[in-house]
């Protein structure tokens, strides 16, 4: 064996993950980054050789979009920097992308930001934040500017929640979008109609909760939006679709900005529990917004994966007895968790095909790629490694909810380690990870 301490690290005789095929390759690591990829037989004596044999080596996971310390007034969601990234780790999520507060005028950005920042310094994996808007009122290029100058390129904005003063007004959306393809600003938008839901005119509980905020609204509103990017050639990224509708509208009307100006995002949640759960005793822990759908849309969004780019959790867990304080569903706290379970919940569904979703595709989209997403020398070192044949039965996790959604659910796959930066953050299904998360500047 040749002695080669050149590398700090190597992963030796798994099936590698690169260009959506698997390799019996060696991985090198000189600190954090990738240096060398070989393939296996010949194993260089480095300071650390952790062997892979029949494991899947994957890139790190990428969940673009969580929420993390939302604070709703009256509650607060469960998870923090420090236990939201370590449940992240444990699922294999090696980066996610949180979103400051929303603004409504550009003064508040820096505070919203440094703020972030702050809550952020306990991260046991990588980070960055998308820019959010509310009902936003002032200088769109100017903002645009703003959070470029921050390593932030993307901007969310919502369609609804005219209540809360948080839904954007149609000529200031336009502006948006027509700057985005210029500015490579990704304009994430909750599509959701307002007027119909304000209209929807139902009892305000939890079993008529889904009529509340209808597939309808989601359908429409996508219409809308997606219309306003063909005709001005944007940069759109519609979060958390839930109804596989919207997904056959979009192919049959704008099949050809699909990937290129329109980018679908989808969460666990909707592939696997439905409206029926609102009708049980418990109901309310499964209260989300945008809510779960029938299992016809269920099954059309499962049926059209392959053209959903990016799967994120919408990770927004809250206690059990915080959802279920109040029977009013327009007072209980909206959100569910699984950043811990989001790629066994999907690999269980779709296998090596959801793999993309969760690195590459995100990776570019959001602005990470080539550092992050792709196992490729000079790529960050960041991996999952993954047994295929074990099966795991879903617990409750590190969230500091207590309750998981998913729990006692069984899914086939065992995420076993996650390496970040070239050192594990969880080895062997335990946590060894220290508060070496960074910011990630997104150009
Ligand atoms: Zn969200």
């Amino acid at each position: 064996m040749k002695k080669d301490f050149r590398y700090s690290m190597s992963l030796v005789n798994g099936s590698v993950y690169r260009n959506g095929k698997f390799y019996l390759e060696d991985i090198y690591i000189s600190d954090q980054k990738i240096t060398k990829i070989v393939p296996s037989g010949k194993t260089l004596l480095c300071k650390k050789i952790v062997d892979c044999t029949n494991k899947l080596v994957l890139p790190g996971f990428i969940d673009p979009h969580v929420h993390i310390n939302l604070d709703l007034g009256e509650f607060k969601s469960s998870d923090d920097y420090e236990s939201a990234s370590k449940a992240a780790a444990f699922g294999g999520i090696t980066t996610f992308i949180d979103f400051l507060e929303p603004i409504n005028n550009i003064d508040e950005f820096d505070k919203k930001l440094i703020q972030k920042h702050k809550e952020a310094e306990n991260s046991y994996i990588d980070y960055s934040f998308h820019t959010t808007v509310g009902n936003y009122k002032d200088d769109v290029e100017r903002l645009i500017e703003k959070t470029h100058e921050n390593g932030i390129p993307s901007i969310k904005l919502f369609t609804t929640y005219s209540e809360s003063n948080r839904k954007i007004s149609l000529a200031k959306l336009q502006e948006f979008l027509s700057n985005s393809s210029k500015t490579d600003t990704l304009i994430l938008i909750h599509a959701e109609n307002d007027e119909i839901i304000l209209n929807a005119n139902v009892e305000d509980t939890v079993e008529s909760y889904e009529s509340s905020r209808p597939a309808i609204a989601e359908i429409s509103e996508i219409k809308n939006i997606a219309k306003i990017a063909a005709d001005c050639e944007g940069k759109l990224y519609i979060v958390h679709v839930t109804c596989g509708s919207s997904i056959e509208f979009l192919k049959e009307n704008y099949q050809e900005l699909l990937g290129k100006n329109i980018f679908i995002e989808s969460c666990p949640q909707y592939f696997h529990l439905t409206k029926d759960l609102f009708n049980q005793e418990n109901g309310n822990i499964f209260l989300l917004a945008p809510p779960l759908r029938s299992s016809e849309e269920q099954k059309k969004l499962k049926d059209n994966i392959s053209s959903i780019h990016s799967i994120g959790t919408d990770h927004c867990p809250f206690t059990k007895e915080e959802k279920m304080r109040y029977k009013e569903a327009s007072k209980i706290p909206k959100g569910l968790g699984s950043l811990e379970f989001s790629f066994s919940l999907m690999y269980y569904l779709f296998g090596n095909d959801i793999i993309d979703k969760f690195t590459i595709n995100p990776a570019k989209i959001h602005n990470l790629y080539p550092k992050k997403g792709i196992i490729q020398v000079g790529s960050d070192a960041d991996f999952v490694i993954f047994d295929p044949v074990k099966t795991q039965m879903i617990e409750l996790g590190h969230s500091q909810s207590d309750y998981n959604p998913f729990e006692s659910m069984v899914t086939n796959g065992m995420i076993e380690s996650t390496i970040l930066q070239g050192k594990f953050v969880v080895k062997n299904r335990k946590f060894v990870g220290g508060k070496r998360g960074q910011f990630i500047k997104r150009k």
